[in-house]
């Protein structure tokens, strides 16, 4: 039988992360009727991946300590009374609404509550090369790896910025593939100012352990204070120039060597998802250490928009257990809403204390403004209009350095992605001003690229 071109709900979830499992497992548990929107094929999200229905993967690809709340979570997900919709692309929205494209269909989703969880992208950072084939973000690796079972190449260098560098070179290392470096451009030191905040966190510990031991059974080194100056290939990847960067991410020219390689996951941290939120109208903050612009939400997971939630990486970074955390509280702080049930302290407590230990790990992979050096004038960084550095720097000295007027003056930003690759870094870029706070994009309908007959056939409100 079809699906209904309206589809109606008490509560309404973009996203079926852990963040948005976690919150509607809670909600159906309780007797509402939830419904889950996710462009995903599978719920489970970035780091719960499932392989699509009979995929083989190439093996087993190892799980640190953490995952098995991924499993618990999809298990009951799957036993629950959760309507979920995969395959499913959100491109507009307004309070209670959400248009979303399902199957070449146009479809409206009708709730009394909606709930955020919209999750993170990957963060780019242009260098010469960076467009060759064979060099993916670090989470586009992941993707491959992990949701498709494709072994993407036979030695691969991972580089960037931040905790996902590590699940990138174990994912890696159990799909068979060599990793012949991997780079972490912040150095030991700044790294140590994590420390103290996740000292108390026992299953961080846990997990920083399980990544050392793979990686040390690997004989594969992290270099702290290292990066990637260039790619090189003809046709696609085939040598990697690395580096040594100062504190402040500048490339030391004098320490440049080459490898060879025929892959590179380059993975500088994720940025918050927040388009939806903008949308609909929710107040953001930009917060470099989270990731740059997040929707800002109470104690309570509450937006600023009434009846409007949000939780896990559209509130910033945090990584699973952040969004594990957040989405219950979410769930409960709903029911509290619509049956006056209590909010359980211990909810409360533990989202406040897995925020503040992922807080303070990522302030110690803050993005470092020197990366930003690493472009050339004729890099690319905008790459669906294939904007050139030296042609951004133009219009900001031109049109003036807001993000609005650089893009209006040279069209970065403009393509299908609408500036999500190239957005977060394009200002730095342009303006030459790494450490300049990166204006709130601008958001337009739709969202994201669906067929035009989706737009014109929206079911009306
Ligand atoms: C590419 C990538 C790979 C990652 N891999 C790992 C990893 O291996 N290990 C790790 O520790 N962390 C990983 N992370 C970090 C990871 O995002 C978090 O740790 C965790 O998954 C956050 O949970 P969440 O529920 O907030 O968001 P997510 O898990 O990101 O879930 C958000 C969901 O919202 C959906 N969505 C967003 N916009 C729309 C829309 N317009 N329409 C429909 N659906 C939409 C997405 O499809 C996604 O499934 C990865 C991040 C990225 C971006």
């Amino acid at each position: 039988m079809s699906e209904p071109a309206i589809l109606d709900a008490d509560v309404g979830i973009v996203g079926a992360g852990p963040a948005g499992m976690a919150a509607a497992n809670v909600l159906a548990a309780a007797g509402l009727a939830v419904t889950v929107v996710d462009e995903g094929h599978r719920p489970g999200g970035q780091i719960f991946r499932q392989l699509p229905e009979g995929v083989d993967a190439h093996g087993a690809i190892a799980e640190p300590p953490s995952h098995r709340h991924g499993h618990t979570l999809l298990e009951e997900f799957a036993r629950g009374t959760v309507r979920t919709i995969a395959g499913a692309t959100v491109w507009d929205c307004k309070p209670g609404r959400v248009w979303f494209e399902h199957d070449g269909a146009s479809r409206l989703l009708r709730c009394r509550h909606l709930l955020l969880a919209t999750g993170a992208y990957d963060r780019c950072i242009p260098f010469p090369g960076w467009t060759l084939p064979g060099v993916l973000t670090a989470g586009a690796l992941q993707v491959m790896v992990r949701g498709f079972g494709v072994v993407p190449g036979k030695r691969a260098l991972v580089v960037g910025s931040g905790p996902l560098l590590l699940p990138t070179v174990t994912a890696l290392l159990s799909a068979g593939v060599q990793v012949v470096a991997a780079l972490e451009a912040s150095s030991r030191w700044r790294a140590l100012r994590a420390v103290p905040g996740v000292l108390g966190n026992l299953a961080r510990i846990r997990e920083a352990f399980w990544y050392g031991k793979q990686l040390l059974r690997a004989g594969v080194r992290l270099r702290w204070g290292w990066t990637v100056f260039r790619c090189e290939g003809d046709g696609r990847v085939q040598r990697a120039v690395i580096g040594q960067v100062d504190r402040d991410g500048r490339p030391r020219p004098e320490t440049a060597r080459t490898i060879e390689v025929d892959v590179v996951g380059a993975g500088f941290g994720l940025v918050p998802s927040i388009e939806i939120g903008q949308l609909l109208g929710c107040a953001s903050r930009f917060d470099p250490a989270r990731g740059g612009h997040r929707l800002i939400v109470d104690d309570r997971q509450r937006t600023s928009v009434p009846g409007g939630f949000a939780a896990g990486e559209v509130c910033g970074i945090g990584g699973a257990e952040v969004a594990i955390a957040e989405g219950t509280l979410a769930a409960h702080a709903l029911l509290h809403e619509v049956r006056g049930t209590p909010v359980p302290r211990a909810s409360v407590a533990r989202a406040l204390a897995e925020r503040a230990a992922a807080d303070a790990m990522l302030r110690a992979f803050a993005p470092l403004p020197g990366l930003h050096a690493l472009a050339e004038p004729d890099t690319v960084v905008c790459r669906c209009e294939d904007v050139k550095l030296a042609t951004a720097q133009a219009a900001a000295a031109c049109h003036g350095d807001s993000l609005r007027a650089i893009k209006v003056g040279c069209r970065a930003g403009m393509g299908p992605c609408q500036g999500r690759i190239c957005g977060p870094s394009l200002q730095a870029l342009a303006t030459g001003d790494g450490r300049r706070e990166c204006d709130l994009p601008v958001v337009q309908v739709p969202l994201k690229a669906v067929r035009t007959a989706t737009i014109v056939e929206a079911p009306a409100d």
